[in-house]
C-alpha cells in the first residue's frame, strides 16, 4: 500500500521536481503555448509544499482536497483549474483513508481524470494532459491484482509512452490548438507534467 506519509512525500517531492523541471516545461510551452507551464506548476506546488506541515495529521482525502484547493487558487491558466479539479475529485474517492491500494489509486486517477475531461472537454488524442492521465487510468485498471511496485512500474511505462505519443499529434484543445498543423512535432507540456507527477509517485513509493 501507499502510506499517508508517502502521499505527503509525493507532494513534497513534486514541488522539488517542478522546481527542477520549470525551465524544461516552460520551454515545451514556449514551442506551442505561452511559455508559462513550468512557472505555473512550480508556483502551484510550492504553495502546496508550504501547506503540507498543517496537513500531516489529516487523512489522505483531506490532504488531497487541500492540495486541490491550493492549486486552484495559485496556478493560473488552463492547467490550474484542471489540476485543482483533479485533486479535489480524487480526494472524494479516498476520504478518511490512511493508506491506498492499487485499486484506490485507480479510483482516484479515474475520477480525477473524468472530471478534467468534463471540465476541459479534451479526449485522448487531443494532445493534452488527458493523453497521459487516460493511459495511467487504463493501466492501473488492469494492474489492480498486481503488487504495488510492479503496478506502478508498468503504469509508468504506459504514461511515458502516452506523453511521447503527443509529439506527432495535432492539438485540438487549449492554446496549442490555435497553432493547428504547427502544433505537430512538439511534446505537450501538460502531458509532460502529468507524467512527472506520476513518476514522482513511483519514486517515492518504489
Ligand atoms: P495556459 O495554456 O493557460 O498557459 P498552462 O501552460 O499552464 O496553461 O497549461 C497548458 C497545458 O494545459 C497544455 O499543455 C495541456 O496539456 C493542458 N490543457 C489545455 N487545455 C486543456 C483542456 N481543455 N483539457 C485538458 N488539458 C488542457
Ligand atoms: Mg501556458
Ligand atoms: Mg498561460
Amino acid at each position: 500500500v501507499v502510506s499517508k506519509k508517502q502521499v505527503i512525500d509525493w507532494l513534497d517531492a513534486s514541488a522539488t521536481v517542478f522546481e527542477q523541471q520549470q525551465e524544461f516545461l516552460t520551454n515545451l510551452d514556449r514551442e506551442i503555448g505561452d511559455a508559462d507551464h513550468g512557472l505555473n506548476m512550480n508556483r502551484g506546488f510550492k504553495k502546496v509544499k508550504e501547506k503540507l506541515p498543517t496537513l500531516e495529521d489529516k487523512d489522505i482525502g483531506t490532504i488531497l482536497k487541500n492540495t486541490g484547493m491550493v492549486l486552484l487558487s495559485s496556478i493560473g491558466g488552463a492547467s490550474g483549474p484542471l489540476y485543482g479539479t483533479f485533486f479535489l475529485k480524487a480526494a472524494e474517492c479516498v476520504m478518511a483513508k490512511e493508506e491506498l491500494t492499487v485499486t484506490d489509486l485507480y479510483n482516484l486517477y479515474r475520477e480525477g481524470t473524468e472530471r478534467i475531461i468534463a471540465r476541459g472537454m479534451a479526449h485522448p488524442g487531443d494532445k493534452t494532459m488527458v493523453d497521459t492521465l487516460s493511459a495511467i487510468v487504463s493501466s492501473l485498471q488492469t494492474q489492480q491484482e498486481a503488487p504495488l511496485t510492479s503496478a506502478l512500474n508498468s503504469t509508468l511505462v504506459a504514461a511515458e509512452a502516452a506523453m511521447k505519443s503527443t509529439i506527432p499529434m495535432r492539438a485540438a484543445k487549449g492554446r496549442a490548438s490555435y497553432l493547428g498543423e504547427r502544433s505537430i512535432g512538439h511534446q505537450d507540456p501538460g502531458a509532460t507534467s502529468s507524467y512527472l507527477l506520476f513518476k514522482t509517485l513511483c519514486e517515492v513509493v518504489g
